[in-house]
């Protein structure tokens, strides 16, 4: 945890400091050491908050972008529940910065918990696994509802570079489709794109793509991907969002799924 209590007031982890838990009230101690993260941690028992993992130097850079009373925020539920989000901003959206995987279950207890919840994923753990394909159409392209895209994958030497069928040259619920053969158009479609592109995601972590909340995946860049269902076919796509923009809507919107939804001059 990077926020003690010192007498009544947050604080960051000093040498030799002692402090007390926002949430349980126990005794915790600056870890301040060369080779860590510096922190507070427990003095005698485990976290006690079960759902909290121990920080990497990709969390604390995370909630580092957000102002310091925005940090660790307490959150408790009409029962009594209580938790530690990582950061909570000013307008009410909880942002969850999740390194380890998680089952299904553990996923959706937090979402419902949480309500107005976002996460963002450490990508680097799957890197390897995951396949950024072909774009797709701005949504808003005046063909984009006529084209049905192939679901890509990274082996398939079509499919991968963009492959579909047109909608109105097909019978509704035929077995068999006639692949768009126009090559230009599917070029000129392409050209068209936003930012939408497929992916191939091999072994899956599927809590992620059946999340009800918004989800962010970072692989390091300047911009993390979000994981969206594109057009009326809903196929699984990723759109690419500057952390800039991220920080600033996640901080002046009201709702998670409003984040990057609206055009917002950020340097004036
Ligand atoms: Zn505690």
């Amino acid at each position: 945890m990077q926020f003690a209590l010192v007498t009544g007031q947050r604080t960051l982890p000093i040498k030799g400091g002692k402090g007390t838990c926002p949430i349980c009230s126990a005794e915790l101690i600056a870890k301040c050491g060369p080779r860590v993260i510096h922190h507070w941690a427990h003095n005698r028992q485990r976290n006690c908050d079960p759902w909290w993992e121990n920080e990497t130097e990709w969390h604390r850079k995370w909630k580092e972008l957000f102002p310091e009373d925005c940090r660790e925020i307490n959150h408790e539920a009409s029962s009594g529940e209580i938790h530690r989000a990582d950061v909570k901003t000013r307008s009410g959206i909880v942002i969850e910065i999740q390194h380890s995987t998680m089952t299904d279950e553990e996923r959706l207890s937090r979402e419902l918990f949480y309500g107005n919840l976002v996460w963002v994923l450490d990508g680097s753990t799957f890197q390897q696994n995951f396949f950024i394909l072909h774009s797709l159409p701005d949504p808003n392209w005046h063909l984009s509802d006529d084209l049905i895209w192939f679901p890509a994958n990274k082996d398939g030497e079509g499919s991968r570079h963009g492959m579909c069928y047109r909608r109105s040259e097909n019978e509704p619920g035929a077995s068999m489709v006639l692949v768009c053969g126009d090559n230009r158009l599917v070029k000129e479609a392409i050209g068209t794109s936003i930012g939408h592109r497929q992916f191939c995601w091999v072994r899956p972590r599927k809590a992620w793509l059946e999340s009800k909340c918004p989800v962010y995946i970072d692989f390091g860049q300047d911009y993390i991907w979000k994981l969206m269902l594109y057009g009326e076919q809903k196929l699984p796509c990723i759109y690419p969002v500057s952390k800039e923009k991220f920080v600033h809507d996640a901080m002046v919107e009201q709702e998670a799924n409003a984040i990057a939804t609206r055009f917002y001059k950020i340097n004036p």
